[in-house]
């Protein structure tokens, strides 16, 4: 058996550093083995997947050199390798089941949905499909879906007992029946959810080794009943632990820059991120900090994955990364550095936004330094204002970073008009407003039109700027947390329906 592994992000936003984790362990088991790594893009959620964001989650992994064998920019034996582009695969594999008893159709509207959920949560249940569809006669649900009627399909699943399954790290794993819905398998669009389209196709694909996160470990027990009912053989599961923030919580953007993106515009080199990567929950034979992903394939068990959360700390990645910066010779530094920010289209918007405010050559090193820091050196006292309390100053940074990140395009009209609604439904003017903006981006007032320095320096740079002058200002607690968010939102209402916050 060749083993065959595989990556399957979903398109739904930026390249996380938790893909290229997952990624990494895929390749090295595969490479130990002398199989195969594929990558796979799972787009069934239409509404948040989007071609950017393949993009670049494609064009981080080989920045990385986690290499696919098979892909969809490549093909390979199972193309295609979207699932977008597979959608007249899935619908049969449905009505297969159907067929053979092991699910069944389901007519229930939003609102019965809504209603049955209320319920159960009134009764202080857990909120579940439970099971009404399982009770129409097959007379009836063949005049309805001869009638037309919008309808799912769903996967039966027993009532009772324990659902136990393999995993590589943790042995056997056991979650009660009664624990997982009645996952709908078909949408009332015809398409398929994750859990159709990811089982069927890691089928068809012939994966093996199923590597990934332990937030899928829940999913488990639909993936298994899946196989048997289909009568497939089940890919061995590997679920690894979750990368955790210095705290221990879920590693989340809000207190860790989380894109891959970010971590190269800082001048993070990708050997070293890599390096970093597999030491978390990982370490080598004879516990060498610095290694290769070539020295990782090398000596690679997945038995020594320890599954204590590993924490991603940045101080920690910054040394490792000093560690490879030194190990290079001048020259290699040297062309490292020529091609970092070697892009032609950055490098020839800053020489645009400097060309008015320089005289001589020499000037440009301070006008355009901050375009390759990673933070301005900050101080409290630069965000003091005459026109604003330091509470307008922290909410309009707070908001500011909400709001764009809720941006799907990045460019100059969409930050513009982010930043000027905001000062507007404020009440601030603009240019009370946006010194606290030059300050967190460029570290002075006096610095290149800075709506336009943000689309220059990309979104990851801007919202670690923005969140880092946030820290420095003083991020809202827990509390101010629930009372901002419903102001943010109540300012983006029309005037008269905004709630009164004096
Ligand atoms: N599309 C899923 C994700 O976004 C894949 C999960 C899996 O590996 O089964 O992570």
């Amino acid at each position: 058996m060749t083993v065959r592994t595989r990556i399957a992000p979903s398109p739904t936003g930026f390249p996380h550093v938790g893909t290229a984790y997952i990624a990494l362990f895929n390749l090295c088991f595969a490479k130990q083995h002398g199989g195969e790594f594929i990558l796979r893009i799972e787009d069934t959620d239409q509404v948040r997947s989007t071609p950017e964001s393949e993009k670049m989650i494609l064009d981080s992994l080989r920045w990385l050199g986690l290499n696919w064998s098979e892909g969809p920019d490549i093909g390979g034996p199972h193309a295609p390798y979207r699932q977008s582009e597979r959608m007249g695969i899935y619908k049969q594999y449905a009505l297969e089941l159907v067929e053979k008893g092991h699910a069944f159709y389901a007519f229930e509207t939003a609102e019965e949905l809504d209603q049955m959920r209320a319920d159960q949560q009134a009764r202080g249940e857990s909120p579940r499909y439970d099971g009404r569809a399982l009770n129409l006669s097959a007379e009836e649900v063949k005049t309805r879906l001869a009638a037309g009627e919008a309808h799912v399909i769903r996967m039966k699943i027993p009532t009772e007992g324990i659902c136990r399954f393999p995993d590589m790290l943790r042995g056997e794993i056991e979650i009660p029946w009664t624990q997982v819905d009645m996952q709908v398998l078909l949408k009332t669009d015809g398409l398929p959810t994750y859990h159709l389209a990811n089982v069927v196709d890691d089928h068809l694909m012939e994966i093996t080794h199923v590597i990934r996160g332990e937030e899928w470990i829940p999913s488990a027990p639909k993936h298994q009943l899946l196989y048997q009912y289909f009568g497939w053989d089940m890919p061995t599961l590997c679920h690894m632990p979750l990368l955790r923030n210095p705290d221990k919580s879920k590693l989340s953007k809000r207190k860790n820059p989380t894109s891959i993106n970010y971590y190269k515009d800082i001048g993070v080199l990708p050997e070293a991120l890599l390096n970093y990567l597999g030491r978390m929950g990982w370490s080598m034979p004879d516990e060498r900090e610095k290694f290769s992903l070539a020295e990782m394939v090398e000596n690679f068990d997945i038995k020594r994955v320890s599954l204590g959360g590993p924490i991603f700390d940045v101080e920690k990645l910054n040394w490792l990364n000093g560690q490879w910066i030194k190990g290079l010779t001048p020259g290699q530094l040297l062309d490292t550095l020529l091609t970092w920010k070697a892009d032609r289209k950055l490098l020839e918007d800053i020489a645009a936004a400097i060309q008015p405010r320089i005289n001589l050559l020499s000037e440009a090193v301070n006008w355009a330094g901050f375009y390759f820091n990673q933070f301005p050196t900050l101080s409290k006292e630069q965000f003091e204002s005459k026109k604003l309390s330091e509470e307008q100053v922290r909410q309009s940074l707070q908001f500011a970073i909400w709001r764009l990140e809720s941006m799907f395009t990045w460019n100059n009209d969409t930050v513009s008009q982010t930043l000027m609604d905001l000062a507007t439904q404020m009440e601030i003017k603009l240019r009370d407003f946006m010194p606290t903006f030059f300050i967190a981006i460029a570290g002075s007032t006096s610095s290149t039109p800075v709506m336009q320095s943000m689309v220059t320096i990309g979104p990851d740079l801007t919202f670690a700027r923005l969140r880092h002058a946030l820290e420095i200002v003083g991020g809202p607690s827990k509390k101010e947390t629930k009372v901002w968010e419903k102001l943010n939102e109540s300012l983006k209402l029309p005037k008269n329906d905004a709630v009164d916050n004096t």
